[in-house]
């Protein structure tokens, strides 16, 4: 396929935008189609700690490396405050250290730095951690790791999109992959319109398996319910992403705070065709246990309440790659895509025009499920 070939990208998720960009400033003509939307759109509610802290297989790790050294190339070119690398601080529940031990073993093994502080040692390097919340827990830091505002990383990526030619389709309801002959001929709108293509990616977030299920192609799911809190604190929040037992917490651009727990998020129920809902006391308690963390035990007022599905696909890794059994139809799946997003849109890009694949995405490719 020539680059100037027409490219439909489903979704304008950090995925769908990324690769939008890519395809653009190839040449392709894109057009983006999405529903787009708080509900439906992870990349709106993201925590968005860019990391690559745990004991992932060597492949994965590379990919995020990829996708970090993006951001950080971007936020070395372009000073701008809703894209940091100020470390993360990470710790176990009563001072235990198994877990966080096995992962700074392996990080070594990979020359990922990370180093084990005190807990004095820690809220000595972050002011806004109060020492309490740490009692005899050591605390692993990782300096090379920060966090992105993904809104504002959404709004870059669209203008350039657009200024590279792409065009933007918003759609109320559910837009389909059509085939013509076995191969695929565009993207069906809710309204039945074709809007028709040489290629489609796929790039649908927690819906991505529902849209390629009727081409035939089962990609397996472990999507969950994620629960995220915005607060408002009055004194500044740290710099580092911190990561307790409790909760996790980083900064906004805007010196609000972004609260992400684990346990809260299995508190998290359906509420209707894409709608959640979950107790105000869990908001509450999340928000008491961020404060906890904080030194001076600040009042959190609290800002937003973001619910909805993570997209996860079933293995747990990157979904990338061609759909083999219909010609033109292409995917990206995948968990942590604020951390990944760029270096999948960079490495999919050239395989959408035909000009190659990379190998880095070799191991991730769809076809590693029977059923693509
Ligand atoms: C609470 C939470 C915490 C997270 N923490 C981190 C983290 O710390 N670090 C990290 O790297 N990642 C994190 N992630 C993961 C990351 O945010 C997601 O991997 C990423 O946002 C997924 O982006 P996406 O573009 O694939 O999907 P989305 O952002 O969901 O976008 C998909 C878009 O496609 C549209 N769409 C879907 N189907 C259709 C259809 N049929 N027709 C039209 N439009 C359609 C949707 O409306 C949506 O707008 C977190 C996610 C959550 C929810």
């Amino acid at each position: 396929m020539s680059a100037s070939q027409r490219v439909v990208v489903l979704g304008a998720g950090v995925l769908g935008l990324s690769i939008a960009r890519e395809l653009a400033q190839s040449g392709a003509q894109v057009t983006v189609v999405s529903a787009g939307g708080v509900p439906r759109t992870a990349s709106l509610r993201s925590f968005s700690w860019l990391n690559s802290l745990s004991a992932w297989p060597l492949d994965y790790h590379r990919l995020r490396l990829r996708g970090i050294a993006h951001h950080r190339r971007y936020a070395a070119a372009n000073a701008v405050p809703w894209l940091r690398f100020d470390g993360s601080l990470n710790w176990e529940a009563g001072g235990a250290s198994a877990s966080l031990s096995g992962v700074h073993a392996h990080m070594l093994t990979l020359e990922y730095e990370t180093r084990w502080l005190k807990a004095g040692e820690a809220a000595a390097l972050e002011p806004a951690l109060a020492v309490a919340a740490l009692g005899d827990a050591s605390v692993l830091h990782a300096p090379g790791e920060g966090w992105i505002d993904l809104p504002a990383w959404l709004a870059v990526l669209e203008a350039a999109s657009v200024s590279a030619g792409a065009r933007f389709v918003k759609v109320e309801g559910d837009a389909s992959v059509s085939t013509q002959a076995g191969r695929v001929n565009g993207l069906r709108l809710p309204d039945g319109t074709l809007v028709p293509a040489d290629a489609v990616v796929v790039a649908a977030g927690a819906a991505t398996p529902a849209v390629l299920s009727p081409l035939g192609a089962a990609i397996p799911a472990a999507t969950n319910r994620a629960l995220l809190v915005h607060a408002r604190v009055a004194r500044p929040g740290p710099k580092a992403v911190l990561r307790g037992p409790d909760v996790a917490i980083r900064t906004r651009a805007d010196g609000a705070l972004v609260l992400h727990a684990e346990w809260a998020d299995d508190e998290v129920r359906d509420d209707g065709p894409n709608r959640w809902a979950v107790e105000a006391d869990v908001v509450q308690d999340v928000l008491a246990r961020a404060s906890a963390t904080l030194s001076g035990c600040p009042t959190l007022e609290l800002l937003d309440t973001g619910i909805g599905l993570r997209p996860i696909p079933g293995d747990h890794y990157t979904v990338a790659g061609a759909i083999e059994s219909v010609p033109g139809v292409f995917v990206a799946f995948s968990h942590s895509a604020a951390t990944l997003a760029p270096a999948i849109a960079e490495a999919l890009a050239p395989e959408v025009l035909g000009q190659g694949r990379d190998a880095q995405l070799d191991p991730f490719r769809p076809s590693r499920f029977s059923t693509t």
